[in-house]
């Protein structure tokens, strides 16, 4: 029996469960480094599973591992060169995090926490995860190598669940590393597998602008920061336009200006906070030496005192272009897409329609550090709802095409058969 489909099977008999998962989850969202009910339903989900080890409240953060072991432990000599992916430890990640939005969808399993959704499909990627990990262990004599299936809290928020998780040592022995992101502005059946840099480097910024607050009627005895501020953000676009090649995506957004206060004072300091993205290292020093060097010469030009916290938060996210490779390949393999000669007993995963190389993303990730430390690939699988409206990741409306779960599940099931089949 070929495992890969007895696999399927099994993820097809709990397609249902898989749904009702997933909604439960959107009902109930929670914020990042908050996620106790979210932790606490995954660890109750794992009680009838038969995995070979759960650990729970992982990295202090509530993070949950559970490893499955298949029959023949990893590292064991295979005689066949055409195994020699066989056997691996390979490590797969789903967050569980949601956001700090009012929902709007209006679907009748809306998240029931006010102010919190789960409007980036966090909710979804851990219940295909839920479903592949039970399907898995139901099998796992079948298997060789292991499977450390990875629920991360906090994907949202820097610095991140996934450093929590790799100091406490979840990669450890780990040869290789994979996950999936649904995309509601790509076709469902559609998968992305892009090599190299694939998501944006992230640094965030705040700076509080002292200056001198007074009467408005006499600015000259005081110190406007607002003018200060004003000119800084013009002064800042400078920087992606003058000092950035222009074949390198670099964006610099200020995305809060707090200058508040009342028509007739000047105000005595404002606060400015702001978001970085870079697709390469290099750029992303770049920025902050230039932006260094323009807080500097604003506190000469405005004669205003500035505190400056610059963090480099998310590296890019680097795909392993191999490993990549191959998982482009076992998609298409298994969905009959890389054949001329079809023949329909092989495509064991019709639900895929097309598998692209695609374009990078300018969000931001943290399974780019994973990515740092292990090879392995990131992708994305389509999810953009039936009737082709879709709504950005973080919108209040955001939604997704459910059949994407299956297609997570079922393409995952296909790497984890490649290298402990
Ligand atoms: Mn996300």
């Amino acid at each position: 029996m070929n495992v890969l489909k007895l696999l399927l099977e099994k993820i097809d008999q709990k397609k249902e469960r898989m749904v009702q998962i997933r909604r439960h989850l959107h009902q109930h969202p929670e914020l990042s480094f908050e996620e106790e009910n979210t932790a606490k339903f995954i660890e109750d989900f794992y009680k009838d599973v038969p995995v070979d080890k759960l650990e729970t409240n992982f990295g202090g953060q509530r993070g949950i591992i559970a490893t499955i072991k298949g029959i023949k432990a990893s590292g064991q000599q295979h005689s066949s060169h055409n195994n020699r992916n066989k056997g691996k430890t390979i490590l797969l990640r789903a967050d569980f995090d949601a956001l700090p939005v009012t929902e709007k969808t209006g679907l009748a399993y809306s998240s029931q926490n006010p102010g919190i959704m789960h409007a980036c499909g966090h909710d979804a990627h851990t219940a295909y995860m839920l479903i592949l990990a039970e399907s898995l262990a139901e099998i796992k004599d079948l298997l060789s190598g292991e499977i450390r299936i990875l629920h991360q809290p906090a994907e949202e928020t820097p610095p991140g669940g996934a450093l929590a998780m790799i100091n406490a040592g979840c990669l450890e022995g780990v040869d290789l590393v994979f996950g999936i992101h649904l995309r509601a502005d790509i076709e469902t059946g559609h998968i992305i597998c892009h090599p190299g840099n694939t998501q944006a480097g992230q640094s965030i910024f705040k700076l509080i602008i002292q200056g001198k607050g007074g009467h408005a009627a006499s600015p000259h005895l005081s110190n406007d920061p607002i003018v200060a501020g004003s000119s800084f953000v013009t002064n800042l676009q400078t920087i992606v336009s003058r000092r950035v090649n222009p074949f390198e995506m670099t964006v610099i957004t200020v995305g809060s200006f707090d200058g508040a206060g009342q028509f007739n004072i000047i105000k005595d300091s404002v606060i400015l906070e702001g978001d970085v993205r870079t697709m390469n290292e290099e750029t992303q020093r770049l920025i902050e030496k230039e932006f260094r060097q323009l807080v500097a010469g604003l506190e000469v030009t405005f004669n205003v005192k500035i505190q400056l916290d610059y963090s480099n938060n998310y590296p890019v996210l680097k795909n392993d272009p191999e490993s990549t490779r191959q998982v482009k390949e076992i998609c298409e393999r298994t969905s009959g897409l890389n054949s001329n000669q079809i023949n329909q007993d092989e495509i064991l995963i019709p639900e895929i329609t097309k598998v692209e190389t695609g374009n990078p993303w300018s969000a931001s990730e943290d399974f780019a550090l994973y990515l740092q430390k292990r090879p392995g690939c990131y992708f994305y699988v389509g999810a953009m709802p039936e009737d082709g409206i879709w709504h950005p990741h973080h919108s209040p409306r955001f939604q997704i095409d459910e059949r994407s779960m299956i297609i997570s599940a079922k393409s995952m099931a296909a790497i984890v058969c490649e290298y402990c089949g």
